[in-house]
């Protein structure tokens, strides 16, 4: 038994091995510090920094651990997430990326993602990050309006992140993504559409577009309960996203995924492999996993973590589980899913009745043309994408 696995994932070794060895895996690493707090912000992060070294520490050391306790698996996508993953020092990031080409098996490699923020870099981080092997970037742009960057907290403006994409094309990036957001109290529409158009203008290759969530406890959402601002209605975000889904395919960025618009062939691989339910291993405070039949989330508290006494929430899933994963993620994707391929599925785990239920579900949804079937491949229709939240319950 491993002495640095947590004890209720040692003991289920053997299983997450085999699934481990079966296909390449996405490997996830959380960094879990910003220099500021977000107003609109929920992930596992703080600006407390002294915390960072023992962090890092023990990430390095999960690493090593997991490799060996996987058996040196076959990773085929990397990503760096965060929280602010452009705060590790260079040091700090060649040792971690050393120690996951240790662990792992990197042969396969297709994609290695880092997230930055647009505030926190520059040109010799970004070169060094290059050097490291990392090949694609995604920055936290957010909105290009100085005023309502500061409405969100962030810590950079307009130029900044115009900056940023620029530095990053100069560090060799050529697969470089933003990320926009759609809902931000004082946000137009045509602001959204006018930011796509400056952002895909840069040569981006990939734009992921969010919905502004606010969580209960943030400072955003007490803003907005007391009256001092408003969100726009659910009509008028229906309006932003229906346009870019217009505006965007013309500026050479085609929707693949409801929040998510690549050029041919720039699609993320490490965040399609979540929508295909393919194996991951995340490590980090709050990083989640998913190997066979069993999923894990670790402890967001971030001390506890980085000192091994973090709790964590660990599920397995049942066949009827599993099986519906791949609908309610895989109908997220522009393409869908092969619905043959599902049915015989249900046939050989002996849940046929539940595909015929949900079969039967959307073939009623066509006819409301949210859905769209073509021969056995089945998908939502544009009108769909934009009520997915609800279509996708059946699944749940
Ligand atoms: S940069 Fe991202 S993770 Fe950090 S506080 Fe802002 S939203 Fe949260």
């Amino acid at each position: 038994m491993s002495p640095d696995l947590p004890p209720v994932l040692a003991e289920r070794l053997p299983a997450l091995r085999s699934a481990a060895q079966a296909e390449p895996l996405g490997l996830y690493l959380h960094i879990p510090f910003c220099l500021d707090r977000c107003t609109y912000c929920s992930f596992a992060t703080t600006r407390d920094r002294e915390l960072q070294p023992a962090t890092v520490r023990r990430l390095i050391s999960q690493v090593r651990a997991w490799g060996e306790a996987l058996g040196s698996p076959r990773v085929d996508t990397l990503y760096l997430g965060g929280g602010t993953p452009s705060l590790l020092t260079p040091a700090e990031l060649t040792e971690l990326t050393a120690a996951v080409r240790e662990a792992f098996d990197l042969s396969p490699l297709r994609e290695a993602t880092f997230e930055a923020n647009p505030g926190t870099v520059d040109l010799a981080w970004l070169q060094q990050a290059r050097g490291l092997g990392w090949d694609r970037v995604s920055l936290g742009v957010q909105a290009l309006d100085d005023g309502l960057l500061g409405r969100l907290g962030r810590i950079h403006g307009e130029a900044q992140a115009l900056e940023a994409l620029d530095l990053a094309g100069r560090a060799g990036f050529r697969r470089r993504s933003a990320d926009l957001m759609v809902g931000i109290p004082g946000q137009s529409l045509a602001k959204v559409v006018e930011d796509a158009r400056v952002l895909a203008a840069t040569g981006i290759d990939h734009l992921s577009i969010y919905l502004l969530d606010l969580d209960k406890a943030c400072p955003l959402r007490a803003d907005i309960d007391a009256g001092r601002l408003s969100l726009p209605s659910e009509d008028e975000v229906a309006d932003v996203f229906e346009a870019l889904q217009e505006v965007l395919p013309r500026l050479g960025l085609a929707p693949y995924e409801i929040s998510n618009y690549a050029r041919p062939g720039a699609e993320s691989i490490h965040n399609t492999r979540y929508w295909e339910r393919r194996p991951y291993l995340g490590l980090g405070p709050s990083a989640a996993s998913q190997l066979g039949a069993f999923r894990w989330t670790e402890s967001a508290v971030i001390p506890a973590w980085a000192d091994g006494r973090g709790a964590l929430d660990l599920q397995e899933l049942d066949a009827a589980e599993i099986l519906a994963e791949t609908p309610l993620l895989g109908l997220r994707l522009h393409r869908g899913v092969a619905w043959g391929a599902l049915r015989s599925e249900a046939d050989a785990r002996h849940l046929q009745p539940l595909c015929d239920g949900w079969e039967a579900r959307l073939h009623d949804l066509a006819k409301e043309g949210l859905v769209v079937w073509e021969g056995d491949q089945v998908r939502l229709s544009p009108r769909g994408m934009l009520l997915s939240n609800g279509i996708l319950q059946m699944f749940v």
